[in-house]
């Protein structure tokens, strides 16, 4: 399948995106972890992103369309690729319905996950990510927590509390999407590719999108 994850951060598009991988082997493409990925291993595009990823802002558009105009042409995209955290603006928006036109590729949907503001706020202040690179999984301190108190279950690193997960930074995380991103529902409703989902379980999310693409 081939789809793009709307929503507000901490609406679970990384879960529902990892669940997707399992259904048919399309790859998870998450503009957040490939960045998280840079700024550790200290590269060009690590060093340029670091500032705005600290703040709680939005990586300048044309860093973002670089990163997926290489991801988008590497062969495990051929299965499908759900696209989790990416496009977080109208220009990265059409930039990415000119590329796909010139890689030949049509979009199956474009869901939007709807949670709540208060329930938002809870997962991100709760929300724990392993520090290794390679692995980033995802834990809540009061509805996943990991086995063994700050260590990952995956890999035995470390689990922090993100630097953006601040409250300060979440607040400023959550403007930015209801200024730069909401738009982006209006516009893939008008391409005619939306899907509003408000399921309360990532599995319900999971159905209700799998339901849609297989009619
Ligand atoms: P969230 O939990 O906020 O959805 P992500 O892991 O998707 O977080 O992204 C973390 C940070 O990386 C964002 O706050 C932003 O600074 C940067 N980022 C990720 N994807 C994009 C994008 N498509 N455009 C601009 N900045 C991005
Ligand atoms: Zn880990």
């Amino acid at each position: 399948m081939r789809l793009i994850l709307l929503g507000a951060p901490g609406a679970g598009k990384g879960t529902v995106a990892k669940l997707l991988t399992k259904v048919d082997g399309s790859v998870q493409i998450s503009t957040g972890d490939i960045l998280r990925g840079a700024v550790q291993a200290g590269t060009e595009l690590g060093k340029k992103a670091e500032a705005f990823m600290k703040a709680g802002d939005l990586v300048p558009d044309d860093l973002i369309m670089g990163i997926m105009e290489t991801r988008l042409q590497e062969p495990d995209c051929a299965k499908g690729f759900l696209l989790d955290g990416f496009p977080r603006t109208i220009p990265q928006a059409e930039a990415l319905k000119t590329l796909l036109a010139k890689l030949g590729i049509e979009l199956d949907v474009v869901a939007n996950i709807e949670v709540p503001r208060q329930e938002i706020l809870n997962r991100l202040t709760t929300r724990r990510t392993c520090v290794n690179p390679q692995c980033q999984a995802i834990f809540n301190v009061r509805s996943q927590p990991p086995k063994v108190d700050g260590v990952c279950d995956k890999c035995g690193s470390p689990i922090v509390q993100r630097d953006d997960e601040t409250e300060e930074a979440i607040s400023r995380r959550l403007d930015t999407y209801d200024e730069k991103t909401s738009p982006l529902i209006e516009f893939y409703r008008q391409e005619g590719l939306l899907l509003v989902v408000d399921a309360p379980t990532s599995e319900g999310v999971v159905n209700a999108i799998t339901t849609r693409i297989n009619g």
